[in-house]
C-alpha cells in the first residue's frame, strides 16, 4: 500500500483521536494569523479576488482545527473587506486531506459552523461554500488558477514516501542523532523532490498575485545531529528497540521502518522556493512551542519527576494520535499499547534532563 493511503490521523473524537489531541497544532495555526492578515489585505488591495474568494486547506485533518482554520481566513477576509468598505465576497473553502482522513467528522460539525457564521455575521453574509477534496497534496488537486489563497498548517513536513536509500539507518527510525550522513542525505533528498512538487502543483492552481501560508516543523540548525528536532521520535524508536530486546518485535521489523517526516531547517526552505520560482518569499517567521502545549513552565530547563510523568502524558496523546495508524500498518495493532507505555516512560525520564522545544516555522509566498 503506498503511503498516501496509509497515513492519516486517528479518526473519530474519542480519547486517542486527533480531535482530541492536537492542541499544539492549533497554537501552531494561531500563530500564522498575522501573517494571514497582511496576505490578505494584499489579495483585498491589488483586487486579487472579485464576488468569491477561493481558499484550500490543505492537510486539514479533522477535528475543530479544520473549521478554525476556515474561521480565521473568513474573519479576516471580512475584518479586510470592512476596513477597505469594499463588499463581501461569497466563500468556496475547499478541505484538503489523504484519502483516510475522516472527512464524515468534519461534515457533521457543519451545521454549527454554518449558523455561527450566519449569526456571527448577519443574513447578508456569504453564502459559503465547504468541500471536501481528497488526495495527495503532492499532485494536482484544483483546476489551474482557481484558488487566491492556500493554506496548511503543520501537514508539509511529511513526505510523499519514505526516502530511499535508509539501509545504514540500522534501528533508528528516523533522522536521529546516531544515524550516518547518507540517511541525512537521503531525508534530505527527498524533501526537497517533495516541496519542490508541492509549489509546481499550487503554482498552477493559485491565481497570479495569490497568496500561501504554510506553517511547519523544522529545525534550528543546518546539520541535523546538531538538533533536537526528531527527539521524540529518536525516542519512539527506543521503545521498539526495546520491545525487540524482549522479543516482542524482530530487529528486521524496525530495520524496515523509518517515518516519512522531514524538518528542514529555514535555509534550506528559502533555497527551494527560489530555486522553484514561481512564488516569492513575503515572510519567513520561525517560533518555538512546548512539547506538551498544556506545559505553561516554559522556562524550566528539565522537570521534577511528577510534572515530567504529566507532561510526558500529555506528550504521548498527541504522539499517537499522529502516528498510530502508520505504526499499525507496519506493525499491527497488538502491541501499539505497549509501545506507548514504553515511549510514556521514556519521554518522562527524559523530561527530567532536558525540555527542547518544537521550533516550527510560518511561511507567507506570493504567486508571481
Ligand atoms: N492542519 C491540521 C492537521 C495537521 S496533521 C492541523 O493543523 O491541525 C497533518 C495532516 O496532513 C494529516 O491529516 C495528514 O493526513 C495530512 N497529510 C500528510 N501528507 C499529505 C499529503 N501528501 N496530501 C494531503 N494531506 C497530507
Amino acid at each position: 500500500m503506498t503511503l498516501e493511503n496509509i497515513i492519516h490521523m486517528n479518526t473519530g473524537d474519542g480519547e486517542s483521536s486527533y480531535a482530541n489531541n492536537s492542541l499544539i497544532q492549533e497554537n501552531g495555526i494561531q500563530q500564522a494569523v498575522p501573517f494571514l492578515k497582511q496576505s490578505i489585505k494584499g489579495l483585498v488591495n491589488h483586487d486579487v479576488f472579485n464576488d468569491c474568494f477561493t481558499v484550500a486547506d490543505l492537510g486539514c485533518s479533522s477535528g475543530k482545527n479544520t473549521l478554525l482554520v476556515a474561521s480565521n481566513i473568513i474573519n479576516t477576509v471580512h475584518e479586510v473587506c470592512q476596513e477597505n468598505d469594499r463588499k463581501m465576497p461569497q466563500f468556496q473553502v475547499c478541505l484538503n486531506d489523504l484519502f483516510g482522513n475522516d472527512f464524515n467528522s468534519i461534515f457533521k460539525l457543519l451545521p454549527d459552523f454554518y449558523e455561527k457564521l450566519m449569526s456571527d455575521k448577519g443574513e447578508s453574509f456569504g453564502p459559503c461554500f465547504v468541500s471536501a477534496v481528497p488526495g495527495s497534496f503532492y499532485g494536482r488537486l484544483f483546476p489551474d488558477q482557481s484558488l487566491h489563497l492556500v493554506h496548511s498548517a503543520n501537514s508539509n513536513h511529511w513526505l510523499s514516501q519514505v526516502p530511499q536509500g535508509l539501509e545504514n539507518n540500522g534501528l533508528n527510525i528516523c533522522m536521529a542523532k546516531t544515524s550516518p550522513l547518507d540517511v541525512y542525505q537521503a531525508y534530505g533528498k527527498q524533501f526537497h523532490i517533495d516541496f519542490t512538487k508541492f509549489l509546481q502543483m499550487r503554482s498552477e492552481e493559485v491565481v497570479r498575485g495569490g497568496s500561501m501560508i504554510l506553517t511547519f516543523l523544522a529545525r534550528s540548525t543546518v546539520d541535523p545531529s546538531k538538533d533536537d528536532c526528531c527527539a521524540l521520535l529518536e525516542l519512539l524508536g527506543q521503545s521498539l528497540v526495546d520491545m525487540a530486546k524482549e522479543g516482542m518485535l524482530r530487529d528486521s521489523d524496525i530495520n524496515s521502518f523509518n517515518v516519512p517526516l522531514y524538518l528542514p531547517c529555514e535555509d534550506e526552505v528559502r533555497k527551494i522556493i527560489e530555486y522553484e520560482g514561481s512564488f516569492s518569499l513575503e515572510n519567513i517567521n520561525g517560533f518555538k512551542l512546548n512539547w506538551d502545549p498544556y506545559d505553561t513552565y516554559y522556562t524550566n530547563t528539565y522537570d521534577s519527576n511528577e510534572l515530567s510523568q504529566i507532561h510526558a502524558e500529555n506528550i504521548t496523546k498527541l504522539m499517537r494520535a499522529i502516528l498510530e495508524p502508520l505504526l499499525i500498518s507496519h506493525f499491527g495493532d497488538s502491541i501499539i499499547d505497549v509501545i506507548f507505555k514504553k515511549f510514556v516512560k521514556l519521554v518522562a525520564k527524559y523530561l527530567t534532563k532536558k525540555k527542547p522545544r518544537s521550533l516550527f516555522v510560518t511561511i507567507s509566498l506570493t504567486k508571481t
